[in-house]
C-alpha cells in the first residue's frame, strides 16, 4: 500500500531514506533548509521543499500532520532535531522516527515522544562487525538486546537436507523464517523444503541460540 512519508533533513542518511522510499513507490515529501540539498532531491521525491524543520507554521502549512511517517534526519544540530520532533508530536503526527546523535539526544527524544529512535552509524557498525567475524553471516538485524535475525549462507553441512531433518528449532531454539535462492525468496517454507548449497537462510532467535546454530549447525 502506498504510504505518505516526509523526510526532514537531507544529509547522507535523510537523502538515502528519501530516495529508497520513493524508489519503493511511496509518496515522499523532502524537506531541508538548504536549497541545494532540496534541489538534489527533486528527481528522487514526490515534492521537495525548502523549509526549516523548526518552523511550526511552515510544517503546519505543509499538512505534515497527515503524513503516515515523518523522519527527522537533522544531524549535527541536536537542538533543531529536538525542537522539530517536539513540534511534530504537538502537531499530532502519529509516527515520528528520529536519527539520534548520541545517548543524551536519544533520552531527550524518548521523553518528548519520538516513536522510534535510530542510530544508523552504530547499527551499521554492528552489522559490519558481524559480517567480519563470520564469513557465513551475510546480514544481521538486531531486534532487541536478546533477539536478532541473521542471514547465513547454507554450507555443505546443511545442504541436501530438509528443514524437517535439520530440526533447527528443536536443536538450537531458533527458527528458519525464509530461504533465499538467487532472486527467489520462499517466505513460508514447508518442513519438507530441501536446502541447497549457497541458499541464504533467514533465521530468527535468541542471540546465544543463533551463535550456537551458526557455529555448530552450519
Ligand atoms: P548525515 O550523516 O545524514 O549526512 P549529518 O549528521 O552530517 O547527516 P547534517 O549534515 O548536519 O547531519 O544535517 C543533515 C541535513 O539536515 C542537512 O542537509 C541540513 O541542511 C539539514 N538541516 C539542518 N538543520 C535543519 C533544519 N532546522 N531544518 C531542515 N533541515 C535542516
Amino acid at each position: 500500500m502506498r504510504k505518505q512519508f516526509a523526510v526532514i533533513g537531507l544529509g547522507r542518511f535523510g537523502s538515502s531514506v528519501c530516495k529508497e522510499l520513493y524508489k519503493l513507490g511511496h509518496d515522499v515529501l523532502a524537506i531541508d533548509n538548504n536549497e541545494e540539498k532540496v534541489n538534489n532531491m527533486t528527481d528522487h521525491s514526490t515534492h521537495s521543499v525548502i523549509a526549516s524543520g523548526t518552523d511550526e507554521s511552515a510544517l503546519h502549512s505543509l499538512g505534515i500532520r497527515n503524513f503516515d511517517y515523518v523522519i527527522v534526519a537533522i544531524g549535527d544540530n541536536i537542538q533543531s532535531s529536538i525542537l522539530c520532533t517536539l513540534i511534530l508530536k504537538e502537531l499530532g503526527v502519529s509516527n515520528v522516527w528520529v536519527k539520534a546523535q548520541n545517548y543524551y539526544h536519544h533520552r531527550v527524544l524518548e521523553k518528548i515522544g519520538a516513536d522510534r529512535i535510530v542510530h544508523p552509524e552504530q547499527d551499521m557498525g554492528i552489522r559490519i562487525a558481524q559480517h567480519l567475524v563470520s564469513e557465513k553471516i551475510v546480514d544481521y538485524i538486531e531486534l532487541s538486546d536478546e533477539y536478532s535475525i541473521i542471514e547465513v549462507i547454507a554450507t555443505e553441512k546443511v545442504s541436501n537436507k530438509s528443514l524437517d531433518q535439520l530440526n533447527v528449532r528443536a536443536k538450537y531454539g531458533c527458527t528458519i523464517l525464509a530461504i533465499k535462492r538467487g532472486n527467489d525468496i520462499n517466505i513460508s517454507p514447508f518442513p519438507s523444503e530441501m536446502i541447497e548449497l549457497n541458499d541464504i537462510l533467514i533465521v530468527i532467535g535468541h542471540k546465544n541460540d543463533l551463535k550456537r546454530f551458526e557455529e555448530e549447525g552450519m
